[in-house]
């Protein structure tokens, strides 16, 4: 294990003026945990865009080295999980926000937080799926606890072209949903149909202020958005369907009816990433391996070095990202 190491690190002033820095840092700069691991790859989401770019109140403890997910290799443990040369997939529990994250050579971790390496997936392309794509697993899973299924109809996909959105029609597709992809981008709209999708509409369709009740088109939905977006999904959802959501490009309230709810039982489904229990993450994490056509990961992602994390986080905040950033920390 190196002395001293490279990392952002990310600090406040008085006047609570965030500044973003490469650094030189040692383990004492890390927080408390039982295994130490050497990030290999790592990924830029949305929400270390609003770490990075001070655009969102991610980050509750400073300094913080922020990154929320990485995978690579244990370097020493104090967990009887976990030994030197272990594989391992780290994503959410607060690291990154709360707890020393993935944007440095190492991160010290509670092993209690790790996923051993799923057999047939390695460290880029669990990262190429990242905590946008185990997300968009866990909305798929919820979908299908609540009985939607591909003889059901429809189901509706929205911020298509983000790293949740591209994922989830990767895997409905796969499992054989006819997916809706609503986005702002239609001039992706092949790349949306190769992943997976059968159509792909603008997402001004469903960006206005919502009817309380609107035609039903769809049975299921995948909702990234939130805001009016989720309100005008969920009052075009058929009887008995349901809607998942797990994120707030849009915004964060929820200006719709309860209509959808006592007229036509729809349900919707929270998800949340972060403090999933370990159960479901392995299953989530192990459902990908089969239920995601690895080789479309490549088309979902571009690969960047440690260099350009910054760069890339304040991109994704602009929205001009598509699909997924892999971060390889040895480049
Ligand atoms: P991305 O930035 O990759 O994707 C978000 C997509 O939303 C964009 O690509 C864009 O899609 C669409 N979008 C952006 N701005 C707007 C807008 N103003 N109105 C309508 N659509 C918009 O982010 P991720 O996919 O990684 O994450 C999506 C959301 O999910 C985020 O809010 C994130 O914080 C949240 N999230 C939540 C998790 C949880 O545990 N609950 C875990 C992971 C993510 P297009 O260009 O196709 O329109």
């Amino acid at each position: 294990m190196q002395d001293r190491f490279k990392g952002i690190l990310l600090t406040r002033d008085e006047n609570k003026v965030l500044s973003v820095n490469v650094a030189e840092l040692g383990l004492d700069d890390l927080m408390e945990g039982d295994v130490v691991v050497e990030v290999e790859w790592t990924t830029v989401n949305y929400k270390d865009g609003l770490a990075i770019t001070g655009k969102g109140p991610v980050v509750r403890r400073w300094p913080m080295i922020p990154g929320i997910d990485c995978a690579g290799t244990v370097v020493s443990s104090e967990n009887p999980r976990f030994s030197p040369g272990d594989k391992v997939i780290l994503n959410g529990f607060g690291v990154g926000e709360v707890h020393t994250g993935a944007y440095a050579t190492y991160a010290r971790l509670n092993g209690d937080w790790l996923i051993p390496m799923p057999e047939g997936m390695d460290g880029r392309s669990a990262m190429a799926i990242g905590t946008a794509g185990y997300t968009a697993m866990l909305s798929v899973m919820a979908l299908e606890r609540h009985s939607i299924d591909p003889t059901r109809g429809l189901v509706v996909v929205t911020g298509a072209n983000g790293g949740v959105g591209t994922v989830a029609i990767a895997v409905l597709g796969k499992l054989g949903y006819e997916v809706i992809a609503s986005t702002g981008r239609p001039e992706e709209g092949e790349f949306l149909k190769q992943l997976g999708a059968s159509e792909v509409i603008h997402r001004d369709e469903l960006s206005g202020p919502a009817k309380p009740l609107n035609k039903e088109r769809w049975i299921g939905g995948i909702d990234a958005v939130g805001s009016h977006t989720l309100a005008n999904v969920l009052s075009m959802t058929s009887y008995g369907g349901a809607v998942t959501a797990c994120g707030l490009a849009q915004g964060m309230d929820l200006p719709g009816s309860v209509a959808p709810f006592i007229l036509r039982g729809v349900s919707l489904l929270g998800i949340d990433s972060v403090m999933a229990p370990l159960a479901l993450r392995q299953e989530a994490w192990g459902r990908l391996v089969n239920d995601l056509d690895i080789s479309k990961l490549e088309a979902l992602s571009t690969e960047i070095g440690f260099d350009g994390i910054i760069d890339a986080a304040h991109a994704i905040i602009d929205g001009k990202v598509r699909g997924r950033v892999v971060v390889n920390m040895k480049q």
